[in-house]
């Protein structure tokens, strides 16, 4: 079986692009950028890195953001008071609140807060509620650039069997209701579901979005699949890694030289040996979450600007 790598970050970029070539439009009207605020609380420092490659796509693309940073020890109340305080602001039109929150600010309460027309990360209830009746609006980013990968590489989803593994809110749920809109044939599974090889070799298309180094191997895949890997693991023992890659040189290189190497829910050599069409990671899912933010913030200006 000759598998082809679905290539993310160059859909990502392609994405980029045409966000950027928006956001010029509605400057050649004389119309201000689309702009985004990050929230950032505490020092989680994955968290760090997410929001400064935000910022720095925002640039990129001609768009305006606003980083707003508070410390770990921040309350509930503060932080309800800046998202309070983005939905008034003119200039802004999309509001990302990086999480996890610490522990002591009520993650629900401050993701309800949000204006639902400024929410460009798709996860207020008026969102969700959106996307389960098919009544537009914005959606997560992460399933929502995935749909955008399948569609930009001709994966017929119609009629298809699709299984998902995972149920989260940010990317299981949503996958799953974007893939049943598309009109394929959907099952989702999670922690208890019993005989999970045996349901995702029904997949014609199966994402992964687990949190389970190479968890997915190929007993869990009917040949030709589409698998797309949403998972992102970090590998830092070198056998390891030469064992999930094939013994690939430049993964235990990586491994040596930098101290890890990343992998998803899926066993790499298993989608090259098994898949028709696979997400590589990294490259794959990553670059398309940014990308879709991005495209949600230009869409959330265009409406607010009336361009
Ligand atoms: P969560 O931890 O919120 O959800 C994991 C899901 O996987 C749960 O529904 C859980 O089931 C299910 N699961 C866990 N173990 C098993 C198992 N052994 N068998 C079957 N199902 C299982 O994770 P997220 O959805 O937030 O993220 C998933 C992965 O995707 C992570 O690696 C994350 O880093 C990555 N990610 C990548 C993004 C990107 O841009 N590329 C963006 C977002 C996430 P249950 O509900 O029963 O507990």
């Amino acid at each position: 079986m000759t598998s082809q790598v679905m290539d993310g970050k160059a859909i990502g970029e392609a994405i980029r692009s045409e966000v950027a070539a928006g956001a010029a439009q509605l400057k050649a009207k004389g119309l201000r950028p689309p702009g985004l605020a990050a929230v950032l609380v505490g020092e989680n420092p994955a968290s760090r890195v997410y929001v400064a490659s935000k910022v720095k796509a925002c640039a990129e693309a001609g768009l305006f953001s606003d980083k707003i940073e508070r410390p770990a020890s921040a309350s509930t109340a503060e932080v309800l008071q800046i998202v309070g305080d983005l939905n008034g602001r003119s200039d802004i039109d999309g509001i990302l609140v990086q999480l996890p929150l610490p522990k002591q600010v009520d993650e629900g309460a401050v993701l309800r807060a949000i204006d639902p027309t400024k929410d460009v990360d798709g996860f207020h209830p008026v969102s969700m509620g959106n996307l389960l009746l098919d009544q537009g609006g914005f959606e997560p980013c992460t399933p929502a650039g995935i749909m955008e990968l399948l569609k930009r590489y001709g994966v017929e989803m119609k009629g298809r069997r699709a299984v998902v593994v995972g149920r989260s809110h940010i990317v299981g749920k949503p996958m799953a209701l974007m893939l049943l809109r598309e009109h394929a044939t959907v099952t989702i599974c999670h922690s208890r579901t019993q005989d999970l090889p045996a349901v995702c070799r029904e997949a014609d298309i199966l994402v992964a979005a687990m949190g389970k180094t190479a968890f997915i191997t190929g007993e869990f895949m009917k040949p030709g699949a589409v698998v797309v890997d949403v998972g992102i693991n970090r590998v830092t023992d070198a056998e390891e890694a030469a064992r999930l890659f094939g013994g690939d040189e430049n993964r235990i290189r990586q491994v040596r030289e930098k101290g890890s190497t990343l992998v998803g829910d899926v066993l790499p050599t298993a989608m090259w040996e098994k898949a028709s069409l696979y997400t590589p990671v990294p490259g794959g899912v990553g670059p398309l979450t940014i990308a879709m933010l991005m495209s949600n913030t230009l869409k959330s200006a265009r409406l607010r600007l009336g361009a």
